[in-house]
């Protein structure tokens, strides 16, 4: 539903539209596996390629009870569009297992994703050039790394690239610094781009600029929420409540974002935690109703729909999680003027960053390795032409130093979702759309001029 009102305004004809819309490979197949009782399970699995206009493919790998072919063609044709819209030369992909690996001990869940990577590649559904798989709900630095480890078994005598197929691997194993908190960090800069735009202050229900002092709830504490609180919090936000699946805190006042999560980390609940004035185990969801600047959904789908979003109290929206508001409950929203920054563009930083990896895996060598320690000699050169010159352990000397690996992550990532940002919310403004409907329609028009470039093939 959002495509087609996003497509309808874009003056492309159906079908070409069609044609954008439509999953180009899609796979369904199970796998067996014994578990540690020995009894064996059939477990089902997927992967969606959205469009090939760009290769590879990138995208997720979610594990989850809850998971359908038709989520993962969803997730997969999203992620096209997020990727167009950070300018990221990549198709759109996601995949996963119907499982709930909470269940599972490590040994099985090692099992399971060395089996489903074997399938895939059998089924050239993973590598370098192809499709290269990213972290989601139920996956992490471990499994991504045995997925790299498993296809490199396979194939990297003969690819040299073939630790190029995932990312989201620890940072020793082909990963790259910053990935985890990418999402969260991504989500900060766009929402810290519109906050200082003064046409978005002036359409949004926010009266003042900037990120110090703005209220946030924050619902999700994993990768992102987590984050993306962090970076908030810093930057002289106030988390006021923390929503997750079992319990939810709230303090007018802010809460210690990193000593929330050791808590919830430590017990699985926040019930109990001493700096929050309000908790409830009860019903969580209502935490997401009390009065607040920004309201980050950042847990999964469908999380603002029409039972909620009338009780809602935020002035934005920033979606953190992929789907998180239904097409009624942001129609509902809007009347209210609570624009919502859509999830296309407000957490493509996770992408970004994935971007960042499989560049560094194909390069074969760390960014700023190569010109770190010349950077630093060629600043002193300049101080010393100046004729400045400075003790060896001056506090000085950090500001001298090339760019590591982490100080170019962010700056890449700063560059690209800020630029993204202001770049869709202009267009929003100039062609009177709201801010979904930009994202989606200029990402459908770059793809639909890409075809129109580069023809059919037939
Ligand atoms: P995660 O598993 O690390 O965290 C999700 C958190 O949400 C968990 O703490 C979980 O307990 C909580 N949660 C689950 N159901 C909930 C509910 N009903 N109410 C409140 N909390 C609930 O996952 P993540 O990686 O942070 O992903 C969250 C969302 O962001 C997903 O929609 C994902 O697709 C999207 N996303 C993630 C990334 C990434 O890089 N991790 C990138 C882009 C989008």
């Amino acid at each position: 539903m959002f495509f087609n009102r996003a497509a309808s305004k874009t003056g492309i004809s159906k079908d070409y539209l069609e044609m954008i819309r439509t999953c180009d490979n899609v796979i369904r197949f199970s796998i067996p596996i014994r578990r540690d009782n020995g009894t064996i399970e059939n477990l089902t699995c997927y992967r969606a390629q959205h469009k090939h206009h760009k290769l590879p493919v990138k995208g997720g790998t979610r594990y989850a009870p809850d998971m359908d072919l038709q989520e993962c063609m969803a997730l997969a044709s999203l992620m096209t569009f997020k990727l167009c819209i950070a300018d990221i030369p990549f198709g759109g992909a996601k995949g996963g297992i119907k499982f709930d690996p909470r269940l599972y001990s490590q040994k099985e869940i090692e099992k399971i994703t060395r089996r489903y990577t074997m399938e895939l590649a059998k089924k050239g559904f993973i590598g370098p050039a192809i499709d290269c798989l990213g972290p989601d709900m139920g996956t992490n630095e471990q499994i991504m790394t045995w997925i790299k480890d498993t296809f490199v078994n396979m194939y990297g005598e003969s690819n040299i690239n073939a630790e190029g197929c995932c990312t989201g691997k620890f940072a020793s194993q082909g990963g790259i610094d910053g990935r985890t908190e990418s999402t969260g960090l991504g989500v900060y800069y766009c929402t810290r781009t519109l906050l200082n735009d003064a046409s978005f202050i002036k359409k949004s229900l926010l009266k003042t600029s900037g990120i110090k002092d703005k209220t946030i709830i924050v619902q999700g504490f994993g990768a992102v929420g987590y984050w993306a609180a962090k970076f908030f919090q810093k930057d002289g936000a106030k988390i006021v409540g923390i929503v997750e699946y079992n319990s939810a805190i709230a303090n007018e006042d802010g809460i210690d974002v990193d000593a929330a999560k050791a808590y919830f980390t430590q017990r699985g609940t926040f019930i109990g935690f001493n700096g929050a004035v309000e908790e409830t185990s009860m019903d969580p969801t209502e935490f997401m109703e009390k009065p607040c600047d920004i309201l980050i959904p950042a847990a999964k789908e469908k999380a603002i729909n029409q039972d909620n979003c009338d009780q809602l109290q935020c002035k934005i929206v920033v979606e953190g999680a992929n789907g998180p508001t239904t097409f009624r409950a942001e129609n509902r929203l809007e009347e209210r003027g609570i624009i919502i920054v859509p999830d296309m563009l407000a957490n493509g930083g996770g992408v970004t960053c994935s971007y960042f990896e499989w560049l560094k895996n194909l390069d074969h060598v760390a960014p700023g390795r190569m010109n770190k320690k010349y950077k630093e000699k060629q600043n002193m050169k300049i101080l010393e032409t100046m004729g400045y010159r400075l003790p060896k352990n001056s506090p000085h000397m950090k500001n001298l130093a090339g760019a590591r690996e982490i100080d170019i992550v962010y700056s890449g990532l700063d560059e690209i979702m800020s630029e993204a940002t202001k770049e869709h919310w202009d267009y929003a403004v100039a062609n009177d759309l709201n801010f979904r409907d930009a994202c989606f329609g200029k990402a459908i028009k770059k793809i639909h001029s890409h075809f129109e470039q580069s023809g059919l093939m037939i």
